[in-house]
């Protein structure tokens, strides 16, 4: 059997310097190698015309720049989504989603395919897992996301120079996507630290978030290797009782060890953490839940992002009124001077808002 060639997007660019230099390559073509990949974006070793034939030959000898193909491609109605099924080399697929908000663009990346945390509100959840994302599968989402950016940037000729409007770049990363990102640590921190490469795609740590469900191992250690990127914490629920019933994966991390190592990573970092709460009509949404919310994060660096249920297939679950959701906020605020948000909803005609990514088996 052929040994998998190496994915050039799962090496950082002190990675790139080594290959270049055991390979007896000038790190001059490791600089511009890493250029074509981040910068030009480049899609295949054809489009790196400053790079010598013998080092393309060998480049396409035993390496693969890891661009995922587009199986099908869904903008929502508003313009403002738009969701990718991509194809992994070994044929599986995941989602990735370009949201536009005012004055910034957001690429929503997967972690794994599928997931095994199981909530029961989640499309992904409910397909389960088959396996984890390489860093350089996670990178590639995010390239992907570049490149359409890119292509969508009118460039018209009568426009000069000086009135161009800059073209949108990729500036915030969310692994909101299929997965959990804290149940593939090693790659997804790997996958960050390429992201984050200035020389690269350069997207600012605080412009990175990781969501988790509430894997206390993974949160321990962000907090211990002092990772910059913001953390978000699946909640949903204010006791273990309830949680359980929504996220299965609480039995193993219950409710107390979960906020022992929020507190933890709080203190540790000296960073609050975005808690999300799906808000679920009748289940979570009452004045009594904001206010166990409110006792549960007192005191804690918190910022509570309220999301009214998306729809899935799996869960009969209807979402929050929008009057219900702003009496939680009001309650937050007003009693416990706790921040919130409602998220804005973008994607949900494409099945590409929270907790909606799937791949039909
Ligand atoms: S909400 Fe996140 S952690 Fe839970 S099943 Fe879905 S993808 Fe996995």
């Amino acid at each position: 059997m052929r040994a998998a060639r190496l994915n050039l997007y799962d090496l950082t660019r002190t990675d790139l310097q080594a290959l270049f230099l055991r390979w007896e390559f000038s790190p001059v073509h490791a600089v511009r190698l890493w250029n074509y990949l981040y910068l030009a974006l480049a899609a295949s070793f054809d489009e790196m015309p400053e790079l010598p034939a013998k080092v393309r030959a060998r480049l396409s000898a035993e390496t693969s720049i890891g661009t995922l193909a587009v199986a099908l491609e869904t903008d929502s109605s508003d313009g403002f989504t738009r969701k990718y099924l991509l194809t992994l080399a070994d044929g599986e697929k995941i989602e990735t989603v370009l949201m536009r908000f005012s004055g910034r663009v957001t690429a929503c990346v997967s972690s794994q395919v599928g997931c095994a945390m199981g909530c029961v509100f989640c499309a992904t959840g409910q397909m389960g897992y088959t396996r984890h994302l390489t860093p350089g599968e996670i990178v590639a989402q995010a390239v992907h996301v570049a490149r359409a950016l890119k292509l969508v940037t009118p460039h018209p000729s009568h426009v000069t120079p000086r009135r161009e409007a800059p073209p949108p770049r990729l500036r915030n990363v969310v692994l909101m996507g299929m997965g959990e990102p804290l149940h593939n640590y090693d790659a997804v921190m790997h996958a960050i630290d390429i992201l984050r490469d200035s020389s690269g795609l350069a997207v600012a740590a605080e412009r990175i978030t990781l969501s988790t469900v509430g894997v206390v191992p993974g949160i321990l250690r962000l907090a211990a290797e002092q990772r910059p990127s913001h953390l978000a914490v699946s909640l949903h629920a204010a006791t273990q009782e309830e949680r359980v019933a929504l996220v299965p994966v609480a039995k193993k991390w219950p409710l107390d060890e979960l906020m022992a190592a929020c507190r933890t990573y709080s203190e540790q970092t000296g960073r609050k953490i975005f808690y999300e709460w799906t808000l679920i009509e009748g289940k979570n949404d009452t004045p009594e839940h904001a206010r166990a919310v409110g006792r549960l994060l007192r005191g804690l660096p918190a910022q509570v992002n309220l999301i009214p249920l998306n729809p899935t297939v799996g869960y009969a679950g209807t979402p929050t009124h929008t009057e219900a959701a702003k009496r939680f906020q009001k309650i937050l605020a007003d009693e416990f001077q706790l921040p919130s948000t409602v998220r804005q909803r973008r994607g949900i005609d494409i099945a590409a808002g929270c907790g909606q990514l799937a791949v039909a088996n």
